[in-house]
């Protein structure tokens, strides 16, 4: 590679491939009699929700996976959702199930996503299956993180004695990103929007990882050489463009490796929501043994 160019990290390639397997996966549960199946809930009208269900009822159309979506009004009351993830949970075809988030600002996050059965959590924000993770007994992992976790093994990148920072403190991506590094040996720095001196802890990282939702928060003079950038980001630019939150152009001509957007992390955190949903078939038929390298 020549000097002063780095690594594209190709998500989409590595996506594809993992979805391979999940397609075999599939067709042996089928053999057994059982076809995985995804529920995913949308409430109101968020056109970025809007494509995220879509690209992953795709994902499961593509694999083989039973998908089924419930869309409902902006004005759902929480006992309507309640209700509704209820029924799903005792769904025998459904393996597992997704509330699409952020929900509207009148429905309690927290205990919407907490209602879904810890066997079909398969966004794995469940306290049981989040309390697992923390003590690192993996059982369904959060998409994201688990994603970015399987490229930096997929570009045989070491993470152990690696001294890794992580922008973003959310329960979704930040918090458990910083737990999976830990986890893997790294040394691992958490940053917020309180952090005063994020520059200076951007240069000591070999691992970068930034979620903070903000356009062109990573700029090149914060990235030292031969660091490893991943992209969490996706936001719109000023045309409406998607754009992550690292300035591309120049932190490509300081990092080793890096992660676009679109097109890095994001087909990763599809392939991760499907592997969750073969697991979690797994977990729900422990009687069909396990063929599947888990986590
Ligand atoms: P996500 O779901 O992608 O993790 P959230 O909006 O829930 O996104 O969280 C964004 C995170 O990014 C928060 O933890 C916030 O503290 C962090 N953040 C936002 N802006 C900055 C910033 N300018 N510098 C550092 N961290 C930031």
């Amino acid at each position: 590679m020549p000097d002063g160019t780095s690594k594209r990290i190709d998500g989409r390639a590595i996506s594809d491939e993992i979805t391979k397997g999940i397609s075999k996966q599939v067709q042996i549960l089928k053999e057994a009699k059982i076809t995985p199946g995804l529920a995913a809930i949308l409430v109101g009208e968020n056109p970025a929700s809007k494509i995220y269900v879509k690209n992953k009822r795709k994902a499961c159309q593509d694999t083989g996976i039973y998908f089924e979506e419930y869309n409902l009004p902006l004005d759902t009351t929480q006992g309507r959702l309640y209700s509704l993830i209820d029924k799903l949970n005792s769904k025998n075809d459904i393996n597992g199930i997704i509330v699409q988030l952020p929900l509207p600002k009148h429905l309690d996050e927290k205990r919407i996503t907490s209602r879904v059965a810890c066997d079909k959590d398969v966004d794995g924000f469940c306290p049981k299956n989040a309390g697992l993770m923390l003590q690192g007994s993996y059982r369904l992992l959060p998409c994201t993180p688990a994603g970015i976790m399987e490229l930096l093994r997929h570009e045989n990148i070491k993470t152990e004695g690696k001294f890794s920072t992580v922008i973003g403190r959310s329960n979704i991506v930040g918090k458990p990103m910083a737990i999976l590094l830990l986890h893997a040996d790294s040394t691992v720095t958490i940053c917020h929007r309180k952090t005063k001196n994020l520059k200076e802890i951007c240069l000591k990282s070999d691992i970068i990882v930034c979620a903070a939702g903000k356009a062109g928060l990573i700029t090149g003079d914060m990235v030292k050489k031969g660091a490893i950038v991943i992209d969490v980001g996706m936001n719109r630019d000023s045309n409406g463009k998607i754009v992550g939150d690292v300035l591309f152009d120049e932190v490509s001509k300081k990092a080793s490796h890096i992660t676009p957007v679109p097109g890095g992390v994001g087909p990763m955190t599809v392939a991760m929501l499907l592997k969750n949903v073969i697991t979690a078939t797994f977990l729900q038929n422990p009687h069909v043994p396990l063929k599947f390298n888990r986590y």
